[in-house]
């Protein structure tokens, strides 16, 4: 076994401790937008609705919009469990990427034929948010900055120019360090239209802003406890506090237990964890360069993720996929410093130029993780209520190509994106407790041994690949 390049090149103990020794466990994105972001009011009575959508991240809020934009004279109502955004949508990385299948890779092992489609699907997708970004004002930090992959091990080295991506340039080391300057970049690929860069809970604040404009009738603090319903009646949404009954729902819950039972085991939540520093000085960002602002990736298995905010913090996350036996969400699963502290001490061996900087915020999310690492989409009663959930930690830009799914399958519209094999395939499920834990954590072990052995899979992962099966954030 070979030791990764984060654990021959060690930073000294004590400036991960300093880096983390005032930290506070919050959420950066979300506390920065707490005093400006609306409060919706929580359903109260019965009501009845043309259509009603269930979750207020991002999923439930484009299919909101959308609904009201193709028929203003219908009602909307979205019912929210707690507050707009503050779920994946308010605390993920940010990175709005073009891919709406989890990374090319993932579409041409899955759906060879169509991932020339689902690429060009996926790049109009992120023109599509851009376009509406700045037709609406909506005020997101939205920055089209490109992606950079890079090669930490010799072994990542060699994978760099294996796609067919005409885009993607191909950076040697001296190359990739003009971009951003760091002793593990050994090479990388950088792809100019793959990646924007926004602030998460600005874009859940602001889309709810919109919709709520355009006469979507939004409630907080409004979980729906149950689903009734059939193909010839209305569907009917039973909260603590009044029943919404509608004539279409869709439901956007992600990691949540889904309302449908049928779906209960297509998902399971894995935990990810995020750093953010300090806004860095204008000395501390020239030792860096980053001048092109790019989201940055690292090539292993285990990746971590990281790019600049508006007042130049560094994110950083990802390592770290933790699924916690018997795949409960608690909050306490967010508090792991096991975890941040790995994460501070990977910072620092990429970044040592930057020793003394301090992270101001740590926090983690949940990630509705599907064995095919993608969104997948569901139906019942007759196509009334619609689902789509499985984003895999890729659903920034996603959700909004699962919106227009959503409403192509609502109006029985059969469009190039209804007839993908992706959105007409539902992936196979996990299995139940203890089986699913004992497969997760084989899975887990598998893909770190993998980035300790040259990237070389095991037979446990390569049954995996050939089954199209999986375990990833
Ligand atoms: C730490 C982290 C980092 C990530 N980084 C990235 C990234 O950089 N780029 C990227 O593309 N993706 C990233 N992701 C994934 C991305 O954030 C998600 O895929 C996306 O936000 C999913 O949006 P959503 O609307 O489906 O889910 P959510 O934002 O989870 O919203 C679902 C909502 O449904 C509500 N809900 C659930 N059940 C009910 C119910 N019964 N009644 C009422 N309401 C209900 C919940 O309260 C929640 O608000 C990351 C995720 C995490 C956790």
């Amino acid at each position: 076994m070979h030791p990764t390049i984060f654990e021959t090149h060690r930073p000294a103990a004590k400036i991960v401790e300093d880096s983390l020794a005032g930290t506070k466990l919050a959420c950066f994105w979300t506390e920065d937008v707490a005093d400006r972001a609306a409060r919706y009011p929580a359903l109260d009575g019965d009501t009845r609705a043309d259509d009603a959508v269930v979750g207020g991240g991002y999923a439930g809020l484009w299919t909101a919009i959308k609904l009201k934009t193709a028929h203003p004279e219908r009602r909307v109502v979205l019912l929210e469990a707690v507050r707009v955004g503050w779920a994946a949508s308010g605390r993920n990385g940010g990175f709005c990427e073009a891919s709406i299948t989890h990374g090319e890779p993932n579409a041409e092992a899955r759906w060879p034929d169509e991932t020339g489609t689902l690429r060009r699907l996926g790049h109009e997708n992120l023109d599509a948010i851009e376009r509406f970004i700045e037709q609406h004002g909506l005020d997101v930090d939205f920055e089209r900055t490109g992606q950079l992959a890079v090669a930490n091990e010799p072994h990542q080295q060699e994978w760099l120019g294996e796609g067919d991506d005409p885009e993607v340039e191909v950076l040697d080391r001296e190359a990739v360090q003009r971009r951003i300057t760091s002793p593990t970049f050994l090479g990388g690929e950088f792809a100019p239209r793959e990646n924007a860069n926004l602030h998460p809970a600005k874009l859940a604040a602001e889309l709810a802003r919109h919709a709520a404009e355009i006469g979507v009738e939004i409630h907080e603090h409004t979980p729906v406890q149950r689903l009734d319903g059939s193909a010839e009646e209305p569907i009917r949404l039973t909260t603590e506090r009044g029943v919404v009954t509608a004539e279409r729902v869709a439901l956007c819950t992600n990691v949540f237990p889904s309302l449908l039972k049928r779906y209960r085991f297509h998902t399971v939540p894995v935990y990810d964890y995020v750093l953010m520093t300090e806004p860095l000085t204008d000395e501390q960002l020239a030792s860096i360069g980053w001048e092109g602002r790019e989201g940055l990736a690292d090539m292993a298995n285990q990746f971590h993720y990281s790019r600049l905010t508006k007042d130049n913090r560094i994110l950083w996350g990802g390592y770290d996929a933790v699924y916690f036996a018997g795949g409960r969400i608690k909050r306490e699963h967010e508090d792991r410093m096991e975890s941040h502290r790995k994460l501070a001490s990977h910072f620092f061996t990429t970044f040592p130029q930057l020793a003394g900087v301090k992270f101001t915020h740590r926090w983690a999310g949940v990630i509705d993780t599907s064995t095919r690492f993608c969104a997948f989409f569901g139906q019942a009663h007759g196509g009334r209520v619609q689902y789509v959930a499985g984003f895999t930690g890729l659903g920034v830009g996603a959700t909004h190509f699962a919106a227009d799914v959503l409403l192509d399958r609502f109006e029985g519209r059969v469009t190039e994106r209804t007839e993908l094999e992706m959105v007409k395939q539902v992936p196979l499920p996990f299995p139940p407790e203890p089986a699913a834990s004992i497969g997760i954590n084989l899975t887990r072990w598998s893909l770190d041994r993998a980035d300790h052995n040259q990237g070389k899979r095991n037979v446990l992962l390569k049954t995996l690949d050939a089954l199209g099966l999986g375990f990833d954030s």
